[in-house]
């Protein structure tokens, strides 16, 4: 059953990057042809719908959705960046290149490893030219993530960029918030800036600094303490 989702997802990504037809063994014909229902509410068929969803016209831009990747057992740890870039596209996963690597070195610094978190966007396709996302795209897309979030159950979440605010907190500015934590429900939140930005701002290194330290003792709270 694990193989045959494992199957779909990847036959919708390759779909997605505009595959037309691959060709397939009679046994993988088979396995596909087993009437086996999707779990109507589970993360598996929401990631199916949102791997097809054409809600704003941000899917005329993009090579595919990014859904995400990572862990998915609840009250784990989330990563959730700002929308796609380019390369995050074109290779259907996130934090591809210097901002992945950058990213890894951040979490490195307070002992944590990407492979720890779910990582995801706020909003999950590209944008043309790499623009903010608009808000009525922002809105658009707001349901998957807090429909994802509702599925992963995540205990921490740690939120990257301009965009995580404007969906999560009503529109909030990350310099008004970050380096906080914040409840959703029952889910803890903390904000700060995202790689990318640093790379293109390194003035801003220390504060990051300062909020990673912060975000690491509310980790060590949440996950460590006895
Ligand atoms: Fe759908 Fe979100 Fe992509 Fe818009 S950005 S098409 S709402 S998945």
């Amino acid at each position: 059953m694990d193989i045959r989702k494992e199957l779909i997802k990847n036959l919708f990504y390759l779909k997605e990057i505009g595959l037309q037809a691959i060709p397939i063994s009679e046994a993988i014909k088979k396995l596909l042809q087993q009437e086996v229902p999707l779990e109507e509410d589970s993360l598996f068929s929401l990631q199916n719908k949102v791997l097809r969803c054409v809600k704003c016209t941000l899917h005329r831009v993009r090579k595919g959705v990014v859904w995400g990747e990572g862990p998915t057992e609840p009250n784990g740890l989330m990563i959730i960046s700002e929308y796609p870039d380019r390369d995050e596209d074109f290779y259907g996963k996130p934090f591809i290149g210097e901002v992945g690597n950058l990213l890894e070195r951040m979490l490195a610094a307070i002992n944590l490893k990407r492979e720890s978190f779910f990582i995801t966007h706020a909003v999950k396709c590209k944008t043309p030219g790499g623009r903010p996302p608009e808000q009525e795209e922002i809105e658009a897309c707001k349901p998957h993530l807090l429909k994802q979030i509702k599925h992963l159950k995540p205990k921490l979440i740690l939120a990257l960029g301009f965009t995580p605010p404007k969906v999560l907190l009503d529109g909030k500015n990350l310099t008004l918030v970050r380096g906080k934590i914040f409840k959703l429900k029952e889910i803890n939140i903390f904000f700060t800036y995202h790689p990318s930005f640093v790379l293109k701002n390194p003035g801003i290194k220390r504060a990051v600094w300062e909020d990673l330290q912060k975000f690491r003792k509310f980790y060590e709270e949440m996950f460590l303490a006895s």
